[in-house]
């Protein structure tokens, strides 16, 4: 016991030394930058609808097609509005399920714009 005891406490000390060089060492290194960047909506409605219903609503409040023929004759295609959101009255509208189509009117609901008319 009585010879344990001084390398007990050479051990501890060892311990404590590296114990405050690596919190110097820490301290010196610039912190992590975390991306933190808070938004609250007041008022925001969210509109789950069918697409066919989408559509109506869209062509109801925009006086515009929600589908449009993109492309060439050799690809063509359809392209569809798979959810939008109303500034008047704060709302998205999107499917249930649609997860991209509701995020993405999310944002817009957050920063606030529309796309650039093509
Ligand atoms: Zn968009």
């Amino acid at each position: 016991m009585i010879i344990h005891l001084p390398q007990r406490r050479r051990v501890a000390h060892r311990w404590a030394t590296l114990a405050a060089l690596s919190f110097v060492l820490f301290g010196c290194l610039s912190p992590p930058a975390h991306y933190y960047e808070p938004h609250e909506l007041k008022n925001l409605r969210v509109v789950w609808l069918d697409q066919a219903s989408l559509h109506e609503q869209y062509e109801q409040m925009s006086g515009k097609p929600a589908l449009a023929l993109y492309g060439t004759d050799s690809s063509a295609g359809v392209q569809s509005v798979k959810g939008f959101f109303d500034f008047r009255t704060n709302t998205i509208y999107c499917s249930k399920m649609d997860f991209t189509a509701c995020g993405h009117e999310l944002h817009h609901a957050i920063i606030g714009y529309f796309h650039p008319e093509k």
